[in-house]
């Protein structure tokens, strides 16, 4: 028979559940991707999202070329699109692997019932998480709402066997009307992702370049250099998962497999790395069974809770990496360069947005939305609620990151914030933490004095704190 697979965010042929079960069970196939950014709610993908989209479905579809088939590319309501080419194609069945967001959820249900009414096969495969939301459940069978259990019930279920191979295709199904990625015009138009060009290789081949440059030499000490901004000691993989081109499980066999084969003595740790991983299926865990929280504070008790009003001006200083307190600002333009920003840094650039400006997390949220290349709605809703203390297993509100504190301890010699702001490359290393300290120096580099006092901003938000409900 003839089977239609649904690229959505699993964008490699390696370890693809739904594509290698439509490849084993047909004769011929064909990889289709439709473009309907409207079914994804509030969430459709932002502009760095966009970026990254085009260039890894353009990587996809030459894969598939270069195996003699392509990516189908189209456009319009997903349920039409299917219809239309399963009529043309004569194809039997679909297969794609499930997304978790609400929407997609929503979406995804309903395609599968119009399909089944009309006598087409509707099969959808786990191929982005290590396991199903539903299938972590505490003693008593609901959901978890703190990591560490959750973990603990998690990982030793967790396999590093082999992921699945890239199968092979009998023949490719034919039909007309593809569009070319370029005519869904998701890159800009107007260049400002020079950036991100520099710093990424979206799509399945970047992907495992990226792994293997993190297995050859940082996984073994992730603990020691993850919390440091200037080094690369994270495996700087997320876009990548986000996006599918690698799973969790594909790079748990390479870690794993790579740990055996070397000297006992030499055997690195794999663990707290696997650990940090996990809190992505609990990310998508929680959006699962708490699909309110994109919007709404989990903790009911900051259901009333009085952000400071919307300021656009404050809002804008934030965005631009100019509030005067470097370490913020470092990470704000290496958001804005590269599309990703270090997890410590993320950390302390949303605790000052909710803490030291009291502007609502939604705000944050929102820029991170458009600016990520791995923006992610399970992700970046429990980092926005763990920071602004709203969430699951959050930190507690009243916990505000200090940033010169931070700075001090994660970049002690300042090349990290030399290396984003470079107005102050020839500052003082004393002075480059607390620019403020020295006005001759702010006047010379042009670096803006802090928009807010840290000690005052920040018993401003304890006091909101104290009073609120
Ligand atoms: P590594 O340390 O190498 O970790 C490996 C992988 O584990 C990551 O790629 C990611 O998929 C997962 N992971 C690691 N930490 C977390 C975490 N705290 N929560 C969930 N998954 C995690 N991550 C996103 O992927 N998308 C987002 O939109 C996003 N928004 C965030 C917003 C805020 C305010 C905060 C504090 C964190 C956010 N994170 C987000 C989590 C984390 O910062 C990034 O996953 C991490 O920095 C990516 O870098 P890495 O791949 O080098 O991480």
């Amino acid at each position: 028979g003839t089977a239609l697979v649904l690229f959505r965010r699993d964008l490699r042929l390696e370890d693809n559940p739904a594509w290698s079960t439509a490849c084993a069970e047909n004769g011929r196939v064909l990889a289709l991707y439709v473009h309907a950014p409207e079914e994804e709610g509030q969430w459709a993908p932002g502009a760095a999202s966009r970026w990254w989209l085009h260039h890894s479905l353009s990587r996809l579809d030459s894969r598939l070329r270069a195996a003699g088939g392509r990516l189908h590319v189209a456009r319009g309501d997903t349920l039409e699109v299917v219809r239309e080419l399963a009529g043309q194609t004569g194809a039997t069945a679909v297969h794609w692997n499930r997304l978790y967001e609400p929407a997609s959820i929503a979406r995804d249900s309903n395609l599968k019932a119009a399909l089944r009414e009309q006598g087409v096969e509707a099969h959808s495969h786990s191929g982005a998480l290590w396991s199903e939301p539903w299938q972590v459940e505490t003693k008593q069978g609901g959901p978890y709402k703190v990591f560490s259990p959750y973990w603990r019930n998690l990982r030793p279920r967790l396999s590093a066997a082999p992921p699945l191979p890239v199968p092979s295709i009998a023949a490719f199904a034919q039909a007309s009307n593809g569009l070319p990625v370029e005519a869904l015009e998701l890159s800009p138009r107007i260049h400002w992702t020079g950036g991100l060009a520099d710093t990424w290789q979206p799509g399945e081949a970047g992907a495992h370049e990226m792994l293997e440059i993190f297995a050859d030499d940082a996984v073994n000490d992730y603990v020691q250099l993850r919390d440091l901004p200037a080094r690369h000691g994270t495996s700087r993989l997320s876009p990548h998962l986000h996006f599918g081109e690698i799973s969790p499980r594909q790079i748990h066999h390479e870690l794993d497999s790579r740990a055996r084969a070397s000297s006992a003595r030499r055997r690195p740790d794999i663990e707290p790395y696997l650990r940090q991983l996990g809190w992505r299926d609990f990310a998508h865990h929680l959006l699962f069974h708490f699909p309110h929280t994109p919007t709404e504070s989990f903790n009911p008790r900051f259901a009333r809770f009085r952000w400071a009003d919307a300021d656009h001006a404050v809002l804008g200083r934030w965005q631009r990496g100019r509030t005067g307190i470097p370490l913020v600002d470092a990470g704000m333009r290496e958001l804005w360069h590269t599309g990703w920003m270090h997890n410590r840094v993320r950390m302390i650039v949303a605790s000052f947005l909710t803490k030291n400006l009291r502007q609502h997390w939604h705000h944050g949220a929102r820029w991170l939305w458009d600016t990520l290349v791995d923006a992610d709605l399970a992700n970046n809703t429990l980092g926005w609620q763990w920071v602004a203390g709203t969430g699951a297993d959050a930190a507690p509100y009243f916990r505000v990151f200090n940033p010169v504190t931070q700075s001090r301890k994660f970049d002690a010699e300042g090349s990290y914030l030399r290396r984003w702001l470079p107005e102050l490359e020839d500052a003082d290393a004393g002075l480059l933490h607390e620019p403020w300290k020295d006005p001759g120096l702010l006047r010379r580099s042009g670096y803006p004095a802090p928009m807010v006092d840290l000690a005052q901003s920040r018993q401003k938000a304890l006091d909101a704190y104290a009073r609120r409900g």
